[in-house]
């Protein structure tokens, strides 16, 4: 008999029909109740098994971690904490699990434990939810940029440009390492590598989605970006994955309230479609935080949260105004910062960020405008000639999730900043094109998808929103 999905079985409820599942044993008690989990949901089918008529060898292998087909009759439940059970007829094993050596107990194992168990994790009930959950936004990602009429471009991800200025990149090359060709001056010579020049793993595909959204209008990117930053912090990946959208005929505040509704709009995507793995991570996050001194725990719940974000409008500040709420603060008064906020200009560090999302506004907040000198050499200059048209949203416990500006569609002003900021103006020779033929205002961001889901799970660290993370110092599996 086909199997069918536990979601469905569950849904569906009791038919007093023969019914057949497959999954994995979460526990078994008693010699009678296995607890069957297919992935499909957070919820284990309780099924019921006549162990007088197992025989011995079967039953013992019906263990934590074993898979198994259960063909049975879908019947009302009689104990408490479900609704239907099956009364298992047939047992067939399709997969044996040591239990001596099976990693994954019927206990709570710490995330750090299980991020060593990264192909096994995904059984338990907190990473089976994280992942649906990711999934699920992944999903209403593409969704919300279709309705918007955007077309989904796939940039390069190996690229042959360094100047994209977003941070230092993993190199791609085929020479040998043992016995690199040099040049006469002794540098590795490029010219016999696959490319024939040096080439990278991308750490933004905005330069390109540029081209693409001078042509196609609308259009926006979802995929991995690579940086080799060696930051070990719990909001930084070395391979992580990105949507950038990018948009002709946008100037910064379309750019902002477009950022605004896409993330309000996924959001409530998944309040109503993840209902369930949510209220289990929501229950999770109140009893991780309930472990932390008083001071450090969160105001607000996890669904809270989201539903806090959905419901109030962003905060809109500018640089300049933050630099005053953040110089006038009492962290700084009383030199609790690391970093000291004493002159304009200076770039704003994450327990800033934190202090104006977390204490002062008490809200997501977009800072916009912030100084030329901080930021990239393709965003707006401002007329007041210190300024450009950056935005960046701050979120509750995240930091930053996105980055994002007005590009400079004028050539003189553009060149002129490549120039100041010595970067190779060779490299961004076709760049540079698309503000000599038909250059129009146009906008976009970045946002970190890991980030996202990090925020919509609650989960603290972003190794625990992916599959297999890769940090400094790890990349197994
Ligand atoms: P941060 O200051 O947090 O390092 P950034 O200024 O380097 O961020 P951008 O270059 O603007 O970030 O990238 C756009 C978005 O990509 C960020 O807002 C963030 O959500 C995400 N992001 C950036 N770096 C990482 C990373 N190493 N791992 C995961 N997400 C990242
Ligand atoms: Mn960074």
């Amino acid at each position: 008999m086909k199997a069918v999905k536990i979601k469905k079985v569950l849904q569906t409820g009791a038919t007093n029909t023969s019914c057949s599942v497959q999954g994995w044993v979460r526990t078994f008690r008693a010699n009678r109740f296995v607890a069957l989990n297919d992935g499909s949901t957070l919820d284990n089918l309780q099924c019921v098994v006549d162990f007088e008529a197992l025989d011995e060898s079967l039953l013992k292998q019906i263990t934590t971690g074993a898979a198994l087909h259960l063909e049975g009759n879908l019947v009302e439940s009689q104990g408490s904490g479900q609704n239907v059970e099956l009364q298992v007829e047939k047992i067939t094993l399709l997969g044996a699990s040591d239990p001596e050596k099976y990693p994954i107990q019927p206990k709570k194992h710490s995330l750090e434990f299980l991020r060593e168990k990264a192909h096994l994790r995904v059984r338990t009930a907190t990473f089976s939810s994280v992942m649906r959950v990711r999934s699920a936004l992944a999903f209403a990602v593409h969704e919300f940029f279709q309705e918007e009429g955007f077309f989904y471009v796939n940039t390069p991800i190996i690229t042959g440009s360094d100047a994209e200025g977003a941070g230092e990149m993993f190199h791609v090359s085929t020479l040998d390492p043992k016995n690199p060709p040099l040049t006469e001056t002794g540098d590795l010579d490029y010219k016999s590598d696959f490319f024939g020049k040096e080439t990278n793993l991308t750490v933004s595909g905005q330069l390109e989605a540029e081209a693409y959204a001078l042509g196609l209008g609308d259009v926006y990117t979802f995929g991995p970006t690579f940086r080799a930053e060696n930051s070990n912090t719990t909001r930084h990946l070395a391979e992580f994955w990105m949507i950038e959208p990018e948009m002709a005929f946008y100037d910064l505040n379309d750019n902002m309230n477009l950022a605004e509704k896409f993330i309000t709009s996924v959001l409530k995507k998944v309040l109503t479609r993840c209902e369930k793995d949510l209220q289990f991570l929501d229950d999770r996050f109140n009893q991780e935080e309930k472990s932390k001194p008083q001071l450090q725990r969160s105001p607000m719940g996890l669904l809270e949260k989201i539903k806090f974000v959905v419901d109030n409008d962003f905060k809109r500040v500018s640089y300049t105004e933050a630099y005053e709420i953040l110089r006038n603060s009492k962290p700084n008064k009383k030199k609790k910062f690391q970093f000291p906020i004493t002159e304009w200009g200076v770039d704003l560090q994450s327990e800033h960020e934190r202090f104006l999302v977390e204490k002062h506004f008490n809200c997501p907040v977009i800072l916009f405008d912030y100084p030329a000198n901080i930021k990239a050499f393709y965003m707006r200059r401002n007329d007041d000639e210190k300024t450009v048209r950056a935005m960046d949203i701050l979120f509750p416990g995240i930091g930053e999730i996105v980055g994002g500006s007005q590009r400079e569609e004028r050539l003189e002003v553009l060149e002129k900043r490549i120039e100041e900021m010595k970067i190779d103006k060779e490299e961004l020779w076709w760049y540079l094109d698309l503000r000599r033929f038909g250059s129009v205002p146009h906008s976009g961001f970045g946002l970190g998808f890991e980030r996202l889901v990090q925020f919509t799970t609650g989960m603290n660290n972003i190794r625990d929103v992916i599959p297999f993370p890769r940090t400094p110092q790890n990349a197994s599996f």
